[in-house]
């Protein structure tokens, strides 16, 4: 196997089925690997099964409601079932709710934990098993701009994402002897339907987002391919717990 080949690995994205994730998931079909993607919604699913179906044969699309422990481990169970073993894992599905803290409900706050930070805790400690058999594995955790900065309107959300990091740092810490790295990228601001309900949502978000960016522009979902398979394929494995911003400078301009 060569520094950036994934052949002979499967990968399973969440939320893989639309946004950042499809894009990552189009990266990792590019390297070799067999992907599964996963989400709720299966007329997205399959969309976006039969652009990966273009880059590779081996793809299939499985249903994950990743707030669902039962749904998390039927997940894995058919990513293993289906492509033979599990190597890669991208914990990406990701939601929000946009609220200012003293409007925010306990339901709120619990659907956006769920999705974002006990959901990717699940599926990773379900993968690991899997990653152990096979002699190592990859873990790729999306954080965001909100795992460094707060917003007023992203309480449970920046607290998921801040989660993220701390939780990759702790999971590499306990599986390098495993040879499994845990890493975690967060995206800038990217142009995809999250983004979109909050270019709706927070007026002047837009312009803002493109005077506050180095680069001058937002992301795009195939902005996160390479950074992907790089985390993904060999030639990451003395890279672990690192959380790697992918934003085009947002993080590095005062
Ligand atoms: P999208 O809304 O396009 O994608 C989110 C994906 O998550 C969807 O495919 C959705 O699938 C899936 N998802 C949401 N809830 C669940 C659930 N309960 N179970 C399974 N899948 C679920 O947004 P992005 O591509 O922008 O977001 C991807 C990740 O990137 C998220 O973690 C997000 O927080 C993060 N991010 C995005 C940024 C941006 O600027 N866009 C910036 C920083 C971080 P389905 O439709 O089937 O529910």
């Amino acid at each position: 196997m060569t520094t950036f080949s994934l052949e002979n690995r499967v990968a399973l994205v969440t939320g893989g089925n639309g946004g950042i994730g499809l894009g990552i998931a189009k990266g990792l079909a590019s390297a070799g690997a067999a992907v599964a993607i996963a989400g709720r919604n299966k007329v997205k699913g399959q969309s976006a099964l039969s652009e990966l179906r273009a880059i590779s044969a081996t793809a299939e699309f499985i249903d994950l409601d990743v707030a669902q422990e039962t749904s998390c481990h039927q997940a894995i169970w058919h990513t293993v079932e289906r492509l033979g073993r599990l190597d890669i894992l991208v914990n990406n599905a990701g939601t929000t709710v946009r609220k200012q803290p003293q409007d925010l409900t306990l339901d709120d706050w619990r659907s956006v934990m769920e999705v974002n930070l006990t959901g990717p805790f699940l599926c990773a400690k379900l993968a690991y098993p899997h990653m152990v058999r096979s002699g190592g594995g990859k873990i790729i955790n999306i954080g965001s701009m909100m795992s460094i900065f707060g917003a007023s309107y992203a309480a449970p959300y920046a607290a998921s994402k801040g989660g993220i990091v701390q939780m990759t740092r702790s999971m590499a810490t306990a599986w390098a002897k495993d040879n499994i790295q845990v890493n975690a990228i967060l995206p800038g601001w990217i142009d995809t339907d999250l983004t979109k309900s909050a270019r709706e949502q927070v007026p002047g978000l837009h312009d803002r987002i493109l005077t506050r960016t180095p680069a001058q522009r937002w992301g795009k979902a195939e902005d996160f391919a390479g950074i992907a398979v790089f985390l993904a394929a060999p030639a990451s494995n003395f890279v672990t717990g690192a959380a790697i911003p992918v934003d085009g400078g947002y993080s590095i301009m005062a």
